[in-house]
């Protein structure tokens, strides 16, 4: 997806000249601001501060594009994906050999996934870990708007769907934390996106978290554990924060296809290696 760039505006456009336009600040304004430095702000994965300046004095201009959208410092705007190296076309997961090939990994071969594509951040590791881990246990869901930014441009050739509709949490740990991270990512993908985003799914029993699980019991673990109202011929986004056998995501996306669902893809921000 193109992130709109200021040089992008016409020479003569309304505001460059130091003359304000209504709702925008004019360049006089602007200019001050970054002179005093009071567009200061913390970089959300970080925490160092960033300013204006620091934006503007960024040469690559797909780097400055992710600063300015958010808010980012340029190192954390750099550290961060986009993906590289083969990977599985349905999972994400890394696979060995050259990049850029249609491949599926071994379980995908065996086992079609019920979803059509993937729109993947990267790796959980890193940068994107930080900035996962703040989101999700720092009590920031405000990080979501920057994670959906990511996860735009990740999904940006995919066709935009119907709905959108994250993983549910259960009550329990939805309790705990405050807020469901997927339901959150949703949300702002679908600000960003003007869609409607509906939480169509319902867990049917408690699942216990997955970390520390062995594999095997992870991927029986979400069997049976959701269900949907009628979809007939919608195209969804399913939204989830982290894929780690994929089992949730798996039975989640089914429960959407038995309700009808014409098409299914899934969009999340990072993929664990295999256990
Ligand atoms: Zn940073
Ligand atoms: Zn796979």
């Amino acid at each position: 997806m193109r992130v709109p760039e200021i040089t992008d505006v016409p020479a003569d456009a309304p505001g460059l000249s130091g003359a304000a336009v209504p709702g925008r600040p004019s360049r006089l304004l602007q200019a001050l601001t970054i002179l005093l430095g009071l567009d200061e702000h913390r970089c959300p994965a970080c925490g160092m501060p960033v300013s204006g300046a620091d934006c503007a004095k960024t040469a690559e201009p797909l780097l400055r594009a992710r600063m300015r959208a958010c808010g980012l410092c340029a190192d954390c705007a750099r550290a961060l994906p986009p993906l590289s190296g083969a990977r599985c076309r349905s999972c994400g997961l890394s696979l060995p050999g050259p990049a850029g090939g249609r491949q599926l990994c071994g379980d995908c071969l065996h086992r079609p996934p019920p979803w059509q594509a993937l729109a993947l951040c990267g790796d959980y590791g890193g940068r994107l870990r930080q900035l996962i881990l703040r989101f999700k246990h720092g009590g920031r869901p405000a990080l979501a708007f920057l994670l959906a930014g990511m996860l735009l441009e990740a999904a940006a050739c995919l066709p935009l769907p119907d709905v959108i509709v994250p993983v549910p949490q259960h009550p329990k740990h939805l309790f705990r934390r405050g807020y469901n991270q997927a339901h959150e990512l949703a949300v702002a993908l679908g600000l960003q996106l003007d869609l409607p985003v509906r939480p169509l799914l319902r867990r049917t029993k408690e699942v216990p978290p997955q970390t520390g699980l062995p594999a095997a019991l992870r991927r029986r673990n979400p069997v049976g554990s959701f269900c949907a109202p009628a979809l007939e011929g919608l195209h969804l986004w399913l939204v989830d924060d982290i894929i780690t056998t994929g089992s949730t995501l798996r039975t989640a996306a089914e429960a959407l296809r038995a309700a009808g669902a014409r098409r299914v893809d899934v969009l999340a921000l990072a993929r664990t290696p295999l256990p």
